[in-house]
């Protein structure tokens, strides 16, 4: 069985975000960048199919150099291979389509990327691959198992779970249920010094400039209200505040 994992990579989730040049990009100066944690999920998952039924499993990353230590320690993790499309991942349509066509050049029986990445948040990558390769998409997985040729899934939708049989190959879109967090693994001295002689391949591409939309400035949030304590007594002056200020009422 092959398998691929998509790897985005992303700041930790404790880094604190600045904006700089007018507010046009991302300061990323002392920021530490991760494996996005939704991929964990489906890395952790990729290896336990690899450990039930023998498998060989590929991550892949569209970015720069820079990437190149997350992609290892998914190596030191268990991943067999990496490959980095060397590209500055500037778009999701982009980034979708450098993974379709990495895909149609080999033979995937799954296609795991994480449900969205922690950073912008898109949801797109891999719904637009499954487009492009025309094949089956688990979005938002939470459950898999594989029985012969079929690949049943349990995905979450609305108030709900769907329950899903797929040919393979198939794109799932995995998150925290298709592997508990208890689960994941981490690498260990021997995965890492294993990963040291394990390949890591760089394919160059021209990017594709066409068909993208340009970030133009980013706004954060707005920072939290100074909080107000009023006596637990004095329920008139909650509705009060919460009629005439909050403007919740
Ligand atoms: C320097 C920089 C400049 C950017 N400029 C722009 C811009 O001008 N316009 C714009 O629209 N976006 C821009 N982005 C955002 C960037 O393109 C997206 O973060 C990226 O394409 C992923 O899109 P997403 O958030 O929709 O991913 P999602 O669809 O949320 O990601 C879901 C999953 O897809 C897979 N995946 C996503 N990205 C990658 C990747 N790079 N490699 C491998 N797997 C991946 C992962 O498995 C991930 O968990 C920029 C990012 C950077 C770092």
């Amino acid at each position: 069985m092959e398998i691929l994992v998509c790897i985005s990579v992303v700041p930790d989730t404790t880094s604190k975000i600045k904006f700089k040049d007018d507010s046009t990009k991302f300061d990323d100066n002392g920021v530490t960048y991760i494996i996005n944690p939704f991929d964990e999920f489906c890395l952790t998952k990729a290896i336990f199919i690899k450990e039930n039924s023998g498998a060989n499993i590929t991550v892949l990353n569209i970015g720069e150099s820079k990437n190149d230590p997350i992609l290892r320690k998914a190596l030191a993790i268990g991943a067999d291979k990496a490959v980095r499309i060397d590209s500055s991942s500037s778009n999701s349509l982009t980034v979708a389509k450098q993974i379709a066509k990495f895909v149609s050049e080999r033979n995937f029986d799954f296609i795991f990327c994480g449900k969205e990445s922690i950073d912008y948040n898109g949801g797109k990558v891999p719904g637009y691959i499954a487009a492009i390769l025309n094949l089956p998409f688990a979005n938002a997985c939470i459950g898999m198992e594989i029985n012969g040729e079929t690949i049943i899934t349990k995905n979450e939708i609305d108030n709900g779970t769907q329950i899903c049989e797929s040919p393979k190959p198939l794109v799932i879109a995995g998150q925290k249920g298709l592997v508990e967090e208890k689960e994941l693994r981490i690498p260990t001295m021997r995965g890492i010094m294993m990963a040291r002689s394990k390949p890591l391949e760089v394919i160059g591409v021209e990017n594709d400039t066409s068909n993208q939309h340009v970030l133009t400035s980013f706004e954060l949030p707005e920072g939290k209200k100074e909080c107000k304590m009023i006596d637990s007594e004095n329920v008139s002056e909650l509705v009060n505040l919460l009629k005439n200020e909050a403007k919740v009422l």
